[in-house]
């Protein structure tokens, strides 16, 4: 089996799952939108491409998906799992009004960030922790939101 898009193809092989019609058009949407969907967002927005899927396939190849590494998964500003294209190290843009997220490198010299505690007593063991990365969410408005903004305000 494959999919339309070899290299979508290629992408869930390289991660050792068969390219299903499912997994297909989840990841396909995802490379497309650079979206960062919630299980429900991504229902609604594989209906709206003509591609509907069942909650329970939905779920079930999430899962697969983001256990292989093929998908990232992550908890969102509002606490809730969303799913990204975007599996190597990255931060988020994120619009305080209407919530979009960008995916975004960090530039300049952040790399050599590192964690201090604020409470003293932390220091200690904070030294003894294997810190492995980190990442950094910037909060800002949306062009959309800001055209938006200024439109209600004239
Ligand atoms: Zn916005
Ligand atoms: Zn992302």
């Amino acid at each position: 089996m494959a999919c339309d898009r070899p290299e979508i193809t290629e992408r869930l092989t390289a991660h050792g799952l068969r390219a299903t019609p499912a997994r297909c058009r989840i990841l396909g949407l995802l490379l497309e939108t650079h979206e960062h969907y919630t299980p429900e967002e991504m229902l609604e927005a594989l209906r709206t491409r003509g591609e509907p899927m069942s909650i329970a396939t939905l779920y079930q190849n999430l899962a697969k998906l983001s256990e292989a590494g093929v998908i990232g998964r992550f908890v969102g500003p509002d606490g809730v799992s969303r799913y990204d294209a975007v599996t190597d190290p990255h931060h988020h843009l994120v619009c305080e009004v209407c919530g979009r997220m960008v995916d975004v490198r960090a530039a300049g010299p952040l790399a050599e960030v590192v964690p201090q505690a604020v409470f003293p007593e932390d220091a200690g063991e904070l030294a003894r922790w294997q810190v492995k990365g980190h990442k950094v969410e910037f909060v800002g408005v949306c062009p959309a939101c800001q055209a938006r903004l200024r439109a209600r305000s004239a």
